[in-house]
């Protein structure tokens, strides 16, 4: 019997309503997301690893200025791109990720560079990007990154917040703002499993605020069970180091995948009010994945089925 593998991809968690969606717009995600699907999904076709499926699938969404990652990178308080990302090997354990890079085209590409190349595990600001230039890296301008639709939700932030006078470092975001961010697991025709996501963070953060999406453990994770990457308001996901309590609750409370999943959104968001999703793959080729938001771009294909690719709450 051949072993099962797929691809399972999100880009982003949040107040995705049907009634603000145009056609054209809902066309443009779902072409997006399956040729990300397809991409990374011909890697482990051609028998090739899980990681590089995870990052070729990753890559697509980067390119696109329709998610909240590499092209279409929200914008900081100072009107700057500021990107995380990190990539996980399930196979060997091994980590790479960057935090607050700011001219990097394709930030899960670094994250990947800094785990193949580098002792170390997360690299962050002008640091990462002294790495990225010392191993051919093309750092890009940062106009690069300027999409209207960004700017103006950056716009729309700083209005807020100049009319909320009790703030205490708010943010000031609307649910509109909290979404975006890519990320893909996969399992492959190995047995491996593998996690990556790629983000421009939050709407407005400043003061170099760091989020899940450069956090191993929190926003992504993969061993030899499972892998994930989510997508939400990341303190929460940070709090509960959420990734590794799915991997956990199945290694030490012997959850299934789905159970793991599904409790650790309610417990760790739903019962704290923070908000968000994620995706999740086992070594049996199992897949979840749990929302609590409006919507959550995803999409998977496996080796047994068609592809599937949702905006929505069903
Ligand atoms: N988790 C990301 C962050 O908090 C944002 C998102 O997924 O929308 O930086």
């Amino acid at each position: 019997m051949t072993r099962p593998f797929g691809i399972v991809i999100h880009g982003g968690a949040g107040t995705i309503l049907k009634s603000k969606m145009t056609p054209e717009k809902e066309a443009c995600i779902i072409e997006t997301l399956t040729e990300a699907l397809y991409v990374g999904f011909t890697v482990l076709q051609k028998g090739h690893g899980a990681l590089g499926a995870v990052r070729k699938a990753v890559n697509v969404m980067e390119n696109s200025p329709l998610f909240n990652a590499g092209r279409g990178a929200v914008f900081t308080h100072d009107g700057l791109n500021e990107q995380d990302a990190t990539i996980m090997d399930g196979f060997t354990g091994q980590a790479g990720a960057v935090a607050g890079v700011r001219r990097i085209a394709n930030p899960i590409d670094l994250a990947a560079r800094v785990m193949s190349d580098s002792p170390h595990v997360l690299l962050i600001g002008e640091g990462a990007e002294r790495f990225a230039t010392e191993h051919g890296f093309k750092l890009v301008d940062k106009e690069y990154f300027y999409t209207d639709q960004r700017w103006e939700q950056l716009q729309a932030a700083l209005t807020r917040e100049k009319e909320t006078s009790d703030r205490k470092g708010d943010l000031a975001l609307s649910e509109d703002d909290k979404h975006g961010t890519v990320g893909a697991v996969a399992l492959d025709k190995h047995g491996c499993l593998a996690a990556a996501t790629s983000s421009g963070g939050m709407t407005n953060k400043r003061f170099g605020r760091v989020g899940d999406s450069a956090c191993v453990g929190a926003g992504t994770f993969a061993d030899k069970q499972c892998a994930v990457s989510t997508t939400g308001h990341g303190e929460f996901f940070m709090r509960g180091v959420l990734a590794y309590d799915i991997a956990a609750r199945m290694r030490y409370g012997g959850m299934s995948l789905e159970e793991a999943a599904g409790a650790s959104v309610r417990e760790n968001l739903t019962d704290r009010k923070g908000t968000g999703g994620l995706i999740a793959i086992d070594k049996d080729g199992n897949i979840a994945l749990p929302f609590n938001t409006e919507g959550m771009y995803r999409g998977y294909l496996m080796s047994a089925g068609e592809p599937v690719v949702k905006i929505f709450k069903e």
